[in-house]
């Protein structure tokens, strides 16, 4: 029975963090539940339990939300009919893949279709054709044994059609654009329970909009992935000492235009365990061995390094390196702003809030955005943005307790990088409290991708990467 439903007759309104059931709203859930346990059994459809909590706790530790109905979905079926009952009982739907979005918009439905159990790669060609629970360490294992890599980002346990449906910067942006830029076709269910093939000829629009336009149009239960042979890349970081950053910034604002496709090199602002903070560069260079050493000593160049660390690794090694200096069990907020450069005023915005960080966890760094993503037209796909940025990422950590000091560092530093920002900004990052980050997010591509919304899902079923409000632009 759904949460809060006793067996019996008798019903228990269980209030969970604020959020009562009303009776009305009980009758719809029960309908659900019925519909989805006449469907599909009782083993795919839980609303407590281990796997109901496996699916309810997300990377972020501060989103604690309570679904009504988890449908564990293992098929393209299954997710039809996660999809069909939360319409017809007129319930909210959130979609689970990676769980990995920091707002917790994946399990913010009161039915949850998880996805966890659709993983799966299978590669003809240059394709790969994965599951729309696929994570990216798998994708990139797959493609690796095989002599490939994928464009994914740059941890592993994040979901590929969460990434790259909102977007996808990674280590090889400069060569191969985003994610979304990678995507060739997909499996949709649809607002109406249909299940649509699309690519750039078969449902055009909705393949645009798809592309970065988040999982607002549907559910993507398969995703069809261009690989490049790639097998393996230089990758590693190049770590300066935080009193050079003047220099090396501006060093690297110099070199930014001068960087071939293949070099993306990605500036992050650490501390050590010991609390001493660095600017550490991370480098991925996917062209010929031989020219390894080059653009090593390129980046070294950009000052004094103190830390050099950078070999030949496959995607797949690269993103479990990156796995394991992930933390878990932590409260998290994510700001962002896009900068079109990293000029003297903004870094010293960045190095003051690192030195006055309210958390010896948090941490700020900024994916690059050059090379083949600039080249693609804007109007070509839903994303907002292709002129050259750095998508800065303020990531606010800190083990559980007080939020207050957290949120208000977050914020702080989004405000103080506002004057050097652009109107656009990474919807995979800005939050439901952000709507006019949202207004602006999709800059011209806006109007399309409202009227699209309109056509795909009239009723509002799909609620991922906040969209623009006004409809003004249709
Ligand atoms: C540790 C960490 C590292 C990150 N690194 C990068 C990075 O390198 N580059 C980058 O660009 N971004 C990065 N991100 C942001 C990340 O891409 C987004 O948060 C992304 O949405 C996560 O996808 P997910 O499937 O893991 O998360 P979820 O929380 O499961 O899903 C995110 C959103 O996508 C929807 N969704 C997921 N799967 C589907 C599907 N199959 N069909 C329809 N909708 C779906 C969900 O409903 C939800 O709204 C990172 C985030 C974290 C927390």
């Amino acid at each position: 029975m759904p949460r809060g439903i006793s067996a019996s007759a008798s019903i228990n309104f269980e209030a969970k963090k604020g959020h009562s059931i009303m009776q009305e709203e009980f009758g719809t859930i029960e309908k659900a539940f019925r519909i989805l346990t006449t469907r599909l059994g009782t083993s795919k459809v839980v609303s407590s339990g281990t796997d109901y909590e496996k699916t309810r706790n997300i990377w972020n530790a501060a989103v604690q939300l309570y679904p009504q109905i988890v449908v564990l979905c293992e098929n393209t079926s299954d997710v039809q009919a996660a999809v069909l009952a939360a319409a017809s009982c007129k319930l909210s739907f959130s979609v689970r893949g990676g769980g990995h979005d920091w707002a917790g918009r994946s399990v913010n439905g009161q039915v949850v279709a998880d996805l966890t159990r659709m993983r799966g790669v299978a590669i003809d060609g240059h394709v790969a054709t994965i599951g729309g629970g696929t994570i990216s360490t798998d994708l990139a294992e797959a493609a690796s044994a095989q002599g490939l890599t994928a464009v994914t980002g740059i941890i592993g346990s994040v979901g590929v059609a969460g990434l790259a449906l909102g977007g996808g910067y990674g280590h090889l942006t400069a060569k191969f654009g985003m994610a979304l830029d990678n995507i060739v076709g997909a499996e949709v269910v649809l607002a109406d329970g249909r299940v649509i093939q699309t690519d750039e000829t078969q449902e055009p629009d909705l393949f645009w909009a798809i592309r970065g336009g988040g999982g607002n149009f549907g559910v993507v239960t398969q995703l069809r992935l261009k690989l490049h042979p790639v097998a393996n890349i230089a990758d590693g970081i190049i770590a300066f000492p935080w009193e050079q950053a003047g220099e090396v910034f501006k060093a690297y604002s110099a070199m930014i235009a001068t960087l071939p496709d293949g070099l993306t090199v990605m500036p992050t602002f650490f501390a050590a365990p010991d609390g001493k903070l660095s600017i550490v560069f991370h480098l991925a260079w996917c062209g010929d061995q031989a020219q390894d050493e080059r653009m090593i000593e390129r980046v070294k160049s950009l000052g004094a390094p103190t830390t050099v660390q950078v070999s030949r690794k496959t995607l797949a090694e690269v993103l479990k390196e990156a796995e394991r200096r992930t933390m878990t069990g932590i409260h998290w907020i994510v700001r962002t702003v896009t900068l079109p450069e990293l000029t003297p005023a903004s870094i010293q915005v960045i190095r003051r809030a690192m030195e006055h960080r309210s958390s010896p966890l948090s941490w700020i760094a900024s994916h690059p955005f050059y090379g083949a993503g600039e080249r693609i037209p804007l109007r070509s796909t839903a994303f907002g943005i292709r002129t050259r940025h750095f998508m800065v990422g303020i990531y606010t950590a800190w083990q559980p307790g007080e939020e207050a000091p957290h949120r208000a560092w977050a914020d702080g530093v989004e405000a103080a990088l506002k004057p050097f920002a652009l109107t656009s900004s990474y919807p995979n990052y800005f939050g439901t409290d952000r709507p006019d980050q949202a207004a602006q997010a999709y800059g011209e591509n806006a109007g399309r991708l409202l009227s699209l919304k309109q056509r795909y899902d009239p009723n509002r079923l799909f609620n991922a990467i906040s969209l623009p409000e006004s409809s003004s632009k249709i």
